[in-house]
């Protein structure tokens, strides 16, 4: 895995990532398929709308159907047929904000299953050898994601667990498949610190920073974001896990990040939330039902393309299966056209006018 670095802006850059599976251009937006599909929408459609890497989920796929399945059925990428490049995330965050039970050990993690109550254990080792059977292109360290809030003494443990797992990951990597360590550290800027300087020392193909958008005030998540960002090498991947609200995107790339997941424009599709070049509407509303405009004349997308709001709102109510693959469709096409500009504008030198102006929106 190469990046290049095409343009910077301020912090901001646009680079081109290339993988033996295609490029990646950044910032990037990652549409996530927790179970091996991008809720409603289908590989071609994923294509269509210029998805370049999706995320996976490992806590998901473990439990059901399993990676040995997976595996047996020719690898995660012909498993859900999608050829460009996925990534997978450890499963840690997932015990930690699924299971209902877990104890954290030295070596790994024992938890309960939020499906059916089984008791399992998830380590690094475990980690390596399910991101590795499922055959991702880019695979994230077992990281300890230390929840909010966290007294120093805890965060700093967690830390120390964190960069052991980490180690122990990074001996266990894969040939042909790229690994990313996970900075750690809650809302302290010295473990943050440390927990860069560690990773660093290490030697990952890429930066995630976890541990963000955890139940924290906005300015502090804000502010640790800027922080974290500088301190990761200049010439790798940085990720910022999990966070996809626009503003908190802006805050991310405006600070050097190039990678980007978050459910929010599919879970809001499927709940009728739209995000549109005026802002977030909801498709439910009463003045959109003889409304004959499409949800957003600024997008291409197909939905926008087709149907007019009045129809959108009609097959939201009705609760018919057309009305989530549509919203989904245009969610998706306007966070994936919303990185495209954003890139545009790093490109031209003007990150800032899109941040202002998006700004104002969301
Ligand atoms: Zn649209």
């Amino acid at each position: 895995m190469q990046l290049n670095i095409i343009k910077t802006d301020g912090k901001a850059r646009a680079c081109l990532i290339e993988t033996n599976r295609g490029p990646i251009n950044t910032p990037a937006f990652m549409p996530v398929g927790t179970l091996g599909t991008v809720k409603a929408m289908s590989p071609d459609e994923l294509k269509e709308i210029g998805a370049e890497i999706i995320l996976s989920n490992t806590y998901h796929l473990y439990l059901r159907p399993g990676h040995e399945i997976i595996s047996s059925l020719g690898g995660i990428h012909k498993f859900m047929n999608w050829d460009r490049p996925i990534l997978t995330d450890s499963g840690g965050f997932q015990v930690f904000s699924l299971s209902a039970l877990r104890k954290i050990e030295e070596n790994g993690v024992h938890f309960k299953s939020h499906l059916d109550g089984s008791m399992h254990f998830l380590g690094p080792k475990e980690a390596m050898d399910i991101q590795s059977s499922l055959g991702s292109d880019i695979a994230m360290v077992l990281d300890d994601c230390t929840p909010y809030p966290s007294s120093y003494e805890y965060a700093m443990n967690s830390l120390y667990r964190t960069i052991q797992w980490a180690e122990q990951c990074k001996a266990l990597q894969r040939e042909g498949q790229a690994l990313f360590g996970i900075v750690q550290g809650s809302l302290y800027e010295d473990l943050r610190r440390k927990s860069v300087e560690e990773l660093v020392d290490i030697g990952f193909d890429g930066y995630a920073v976890g541990g963000l958008s955890v139940g924290e005030p906005k300015e502090n998540m804000h502010r640790m974001i800027y922080f974290t960002a500088s301190l990761i090498p200049a010439d790798k991947p940085r990720y910022l896990m999990g966070i996809g609200d626009l503003r908190d995107v802006l805050a991310g790339v405006e600070a050097g990040f190039d990678m980007f997941d978050c459910v929010m424009p599919t879970r809001n599709a499927r709940n009728g939330t739209l995000f549109t070049s005026e802002g977030r509407i909801s498709i439910k509303r009463e003045e959109f039902k003889t409304d004959r405009r499409p949800l957003d004349p600024d997008c291409d997308c197909y939905t926008c393309r087709n149907f007019s709001r009045g129809y959108l709102r009609h097959v939201f109510l009705s609760k018919e299966i057309l009305s989530m693959r549509l919203n989904t469709i245009h969610n998706l096409y306007f966070y994936l056209n919303f990185f495209r500009d954003m890139r545009k504008f790093i490109m031209e030198g003007k990150f800032m006018e899109f941040k202002t102006k998006w700004a104002e929106i969301f």
